[in-house]
């Protein structure tokens, strides 16, 4: 007989891991029992040695498909450390509420197969029940109130369970033992019914809302929600993270009348359908894709879409123009809840196949998760006709994930649902860093933590996207994310980290914080973190030396140079810690800041100003959509440097070259133009792929070899390419590829000096498919090894893991030369 205490760790909370040990116990006649801790499963088990080798071998191998099993620790018990009654049978005891909080929790997953059959199954007690789950699915981070994960902690703790549901729930051998959120119509949550106006048969106007308590009242009310989208109504659903506002994707009119009330403008809206068939008659599913599509996290994916009247398919489902107006992509998902399941599947019957499902909100604000709230913000004010909700509390906002499947790998490009905060992997150092809160960008905002492990190892806690934290809601949102954060892992910032951006509301809360409470600080360069979030990831799946240089490629947007200009055009030679700017875009004025980003018309006349253009007859397209009182404002406030910040912007260079095109002026949402650049530059390859040979190269060049991409030689070529009459969508193209081919050329040149031979790719610009794949492809063919992320995004939802990737690196760089114990003692005064 041996006897050992048995530690767990890794995603091993709500995902079945007791039920699984239960059961393996029995198979390998253990005695003992498990329990749930905050540092993760501890089991105390008596039996022969092989018997236990076995069954510590099968707690990795055969851990349930949820569970992400990091360690195993076994250790001899002492004599006479257990009771006599322990060897006789194996239990499961009640958790014990700990203060280490270290384990990690499963992210929500999508219903089960199992669930799905029970669900459509007549015979079932849960039939047509729109909260069925069990412990391999269901919601799990957006209910949990504290850890451990047990039902007390989680919004479910208001629903005592019916005997039928607490059978299960006790039953060691049950699908549902012991998952917290299991429920039934007679115990559990339920949908609820409200209208702006009219049909009180379900009760749903007024004050009062319809509740479904019963499976009748709940179909009726999934009925009348389906009834009111197939008639062009908008309903607020309350999902997993928070709300959707939905319609049917189909009806034109429905779709318009959504933007127009949500105020989103042009932005590309995501769709719902029921089934991987049914997107495959919207867009090209390829394996990978499929995947993810039907996976058990089921985010957005960004698919691409079949042409109008392609592939002859007499099958094809239409969408209303307005989802996605001309754009190469469209966003799908499949349903992962079961209310969206029965939704889906009642809005079948009714002949609706797609339905909108965007984020129930005004543009630019978090999502609504409460109830009451949701019908103030949103059905109150006019934006939704209904609301859809139900009386199980969301406790932590989730936006839908977004991803895009490149070369057969997931890329992120929103991280929520479903993936955060699962754990990142951070560089291992040769010293230990202290706790580390990185507080993110301003736009696509995340925050990240770290766990530091014994020897120079740690974890990175990114949160789920937070949005653009531009304002007093936005910063409450960010700060609730930051504190739950911090609660759910336990854990204490040692150290901050902000972008050295003077304005950003979450750079300004770092400082203060850092002067409040005595606390390091690290002001860390935007296009720097792009980078180190990619050569984090790389360092830690050990494709690069912690020590490694790179060549940074970091084409966005804006982000705050360390001269005071704006930058988003970089090529940095950059280590983990610390970076050179080895070249970057030429810099113009951008009259207006933000009024230039919004009207690309004024920033493209500000450019040609700088570039000596604005007399080219290829530029009077340009000059005749700006009226006489614009031009000269704009001439005056650049030549006075009013407002007119200077800008080495690639992501306003596209937004330029869009304009001056004639193919799109002005940004109704963030990077529009550059947006609409890309789908013209698509629409010319019209499916053939792209020859870089021959005719392109060598038409658009640097001037010289200075450290400078100048624009003006490619933006010439394009006016003189507009005088000569060709066609928008090849001059699209043409920019691409000479942009492409420019920065290529740079990379080469930088790597050579300073003899580097990996690149690396991030920043919002990059999530331009052409562009990317045009400059991997001339990086390659020149020898290098080209690094993209794949954990984060290459947006600024990258930021926040960069950032706490550079601070660690700093703060153990300092420790190393000694500096410590200084440090240690301004950490320890708090
Ligand atoms: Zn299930
Ligand atoms: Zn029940």
């Amino acid at each position: 007989m041996r006897h050992v205490h048995i530690h767990v760790t890794g995603i091993v909370q709500g995902v079945g891991m007791r039920p699984f040990v239960y059961r393996e116990a029995m198979a390998h006649g253990i005695c003992g029992w498990v329990l749930n801790a905050g540092d993760g499963v501890h089991i105390e088990a008596h039996a022969s040695v092989e018997a236990l080798d076995d069954f510590v071998a099968a707690l990795s191998k055969h851990a349930p498909a949820a569970a992400r099993v990091e360690h195993v620790a076994v250790a001899d018990l002492e004599p006479d450390a257990w009771d006599a009654d322990d060897e006789q049978v194996f239990r499961i005891v009640a958790s014990q509420d700990q203060t280490v909080h270290t384990t990690l929790i499963s992210p929500d997953i999508a219903t089960c197969d199992d669930c799905l059959r029970e669900l459509f199954d007549p015979a079932d007690r849960r039939y047509h029940y729109p909260f069925i789950n069990c412990t391999n699915c269901g919601p799990r981070f957006t209910i949990i109130r504290s850890l451990p994960y047990d039902r007390a902690a989680t919004s479910m703790d208001c629903f005592p369970m019916c005997p039928e549901c607490a059978a299960e729930y006790g039953d060691p051998l049950d699908r549902r033992f012991h998952a917290q959120p299991d429920a039934c119509f007679d115990c559990g949550p339920h949908i609820t019914w409200r209208e702006a106006a009219g049909d009180m048969e379900l009760g749903g106007s007024g004050a009062t809302p319809a509740v479904g308590s019963t499976r009748e009242t709940s179909d009726a009310i999934i009925d009348r929600c389906v009834e009111l989208l197939a008639s062009g109504g908008i309903v607020a659903i309350k999902g997993l993270g928070g709300f959707h506002l939905a319609c049917n994707a189909a009806n034109e009119q429905a779709v318009v009348e959504l933007r127009r009330r949500k105020r989103r403008s042009n932005k590309p809206l995501a769709v719902m359908v029921r089934s991987l068939a049914d997107t495959e008659r919207l867009c090209h599913v390829d394996d990978a894709e499929r995947g993810v599509l039907a996976g058990s996290i089921r985010p957005i994916v960004l698919l691409r879409r079949c042409a109008v009247g392609e592939g002859d398919s007499p099958d094809a489902l239409t969408l209303a123009p307005s989802v996605a107006h001309d754009l190469p992509e469209l966003g799908v998902m499949l349903p992962y809840t079961p209310l969206q399941h029965l939704l889906l599947a009642a809005a079948e019957v009714r002949g609706l196949h797609a339905l909108v499902m965007t984020s129930g909100n005004l543009s630019e604000e978090p999502i609504e998760t409460d109830d009451g709230l949701a019908w103030e913000h949103l059905v109150a004010v006019g934006i939704a006709d209904a609301l859809l909700g139900n009386d199980r509390a969301i406790l932590s906002r989730y936006d839908d994930s977004v991803v895009r499947v490149v070369g057969g790998v997931v890329m992120p490009v929103r991280r929520a649902r479903g993936y955060a905060p699962q754990p990142l992997t951070l560089p291992t150092l040769d010293a230990v860093a202290p706790c580390v809160l990185a507080c993110g960008p301003q736009q696509k905002a995340t925050i990240a933590l770290t766990r530091e492990g014994t020897n120079g190892e740690a974890t990175c806690f990114v949160s789920q996207h937070i949005g653009d934290v531009e304002n007093g809601e936005t910063f409450d949102a960010w700060n609730a994310a930051r504190t739950r954060l911090e609660a759910l892992f336990d854990l204490t910032p040692a150290a901050l980290a902000c972008d050295l951006h003077p304005s950003y509301l979450s750079s300004q809360w770092a400082r203060e914080q850092a002067r409040k409470c005595n606390l390091p600080l690290i002001e860390i360069q935007h296009h720097h973190a792009h980078i180190a979030s990619v050569m984090a990831e790389a360092i830690a799946a050990g494709q690069l030396t912690t020590d490694a240089r790179v060549l940074g490629i970091a084409f966005d947007g804006t982000g705050a140079g360390t001269d005071g200009t704006i930058w988003g055009g970089e090529f940095l030679v950059a280590g983990l810690a610390d970076f050179e700017r080895a070249a970057h875009l030429r810099t113009w004025a951008l009259p207006g800041g933000a009024a230039s980003v919004r009207d690309a018309r004024r920033n493209a006349f500000a450019l040609l100003s700088e570039l000596g253009l604005l007399e080219h007859p290829g530029a009077a397209g340009l000059l005749g959509t700006l009226d006489e009182q614009t031009r000269s404002i704009t001439t005056t406030m650049i030549e006075r440097n009013i407002n007119s910040p200077r800008t080495s912007s690639m992501g306003r260079l596209f937004d330029a070259a869009a304009a001056v095109l004639g193919i799109c002026g002005q940004a109704t949402y963030e990077g529009e133009p550059a947006i609409e650049l890309e789908a013209a530059a698509w629409r010319a390859l019209g499916g053939k792929p792209v020859r870089l040979d021959g005719n392109h190269t060598g038409v658009f060049m640097p001037a010289d070899n200075s450290p400078i991409l100048d624009p003006q030689p490619i933006i010439e070529a394009l006016l003189n390419g507009i005088e000569a009459g060709a066609p928008a969508d090849r001059l699209a193209l043409d920019f691409h590829i000479a942009i492409a081919c420019a920065s290529a050329r740079i990379a080469c040149e930088i790597c050579d000096r300073e003899g580097l031979d990996t690149v690396a790719l991030s920043g919002g610009v990059f999530m331009n498919r052409l562009l990317l794949q045009l400059l991997t492809h001339e990086l390659k063919d020149a020898g290098l090894a080209v690094l993209v992320p794949h954990a984060v995004p290459v947006n600024d939802g990258c930021i926040a893991y960069g950032q706490a990737a550079i601070a660690r690196a700093r703060l153990a760089q300092t420790a190393r030369v000694g500096c410590f114990a200084s440090l240690r003692a301004a950490v320890s005064q708090v």
